[in-house]
């Protein structure tokens, strides 16, 4: 038994398919926020698919065993107990975040970290990616993330060269004289 309407529940389903007996998803609306092609497999696999229904209660056996849910049919109010061996809850995910606030990061309302253009944090030399920073995204946000945390941690690690203005300006003067050397090499 699967409750849930997206991507995870449908996705569960078509996995479970292989190795359970009859697979069953609760889905609280009256359609399936899940991809139409996800969709269609799962019900190609067997899945049985209750739209409009949603669980109300979960139900122990005297030896205090789950065995049984209590569902409800939305549209007629309709209720009734069914057997289930397993129950997977599958409506939404929080990205873990518990461990930031104790670890003296400034957090966003919604707990994730709060971090400048750059990708940093309020502690510096520590630059985030990801769904950390915010709800879950997509995996391409990730790696997009992560790559310009990369490049400015990279830049933070060389700053103390770029901030020491004798190197800064030996630097400048160093290209200037070789692009000058290479330029009257090149006679432009
Ligand atoms: C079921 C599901 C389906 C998805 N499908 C898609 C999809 O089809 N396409 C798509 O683009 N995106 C999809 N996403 C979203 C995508 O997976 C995420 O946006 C992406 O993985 C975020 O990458 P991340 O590196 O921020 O986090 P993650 O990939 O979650 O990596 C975080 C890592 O940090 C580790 N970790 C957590 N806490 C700690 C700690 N305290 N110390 C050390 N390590 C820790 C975790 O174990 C994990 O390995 C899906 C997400 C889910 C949950």
């Amino acid at each position: 038994m699967i409750v849930g309407g997206g991507d995870h529940a449908f996705d569960t389903a078509i996995q479970l398919s292989d190795i359970a007996d009859n697979v069953t998803i609760l889905v609280n609306r009256e359609y399936a926020k899940a991809k139409e092609k996800t969709v269609k497999i799962a019900e190609e696999l067997g899945t049985e698919i209750l739209y409009n229904t949603e669980i109300i209660r979960i139900l122990k056996n005297s030896s205090g065993t789950f065995e049984r849910i209590q569902i409800r049919n939305n549209e007629t109010g309709t209720k009734k107990v069914i057997n289930a061996d397993e129950l997977f809850i599958a409506i939404g995910f929080e990205p873990v975040k518990r461990f930031l606030k104790s670890n003296g990061f400034v957090l966003k309302k919604d707990g994730s970290i709060d971090v400048d253009i750059n990708l940093e944090t309020n502690i510096q030399g520590v630059f985030t990616a990801g769904d950390v920073t915010g709800e879950v995204r997509l995996i391409a946000t990730a790696c997009a993330e992560g790559i310009v945390a990369a490049i400015h941690a990279f830049e933070e690690i060389k700053k103390p060269y770029w901030l020491c203005w004798h190197l800064y300006f030996d630097n400048i003067s160093w290209r200037v004289q070789y692009e000058s050397s290479i330029n009257s090499k090149l006679k432009i």
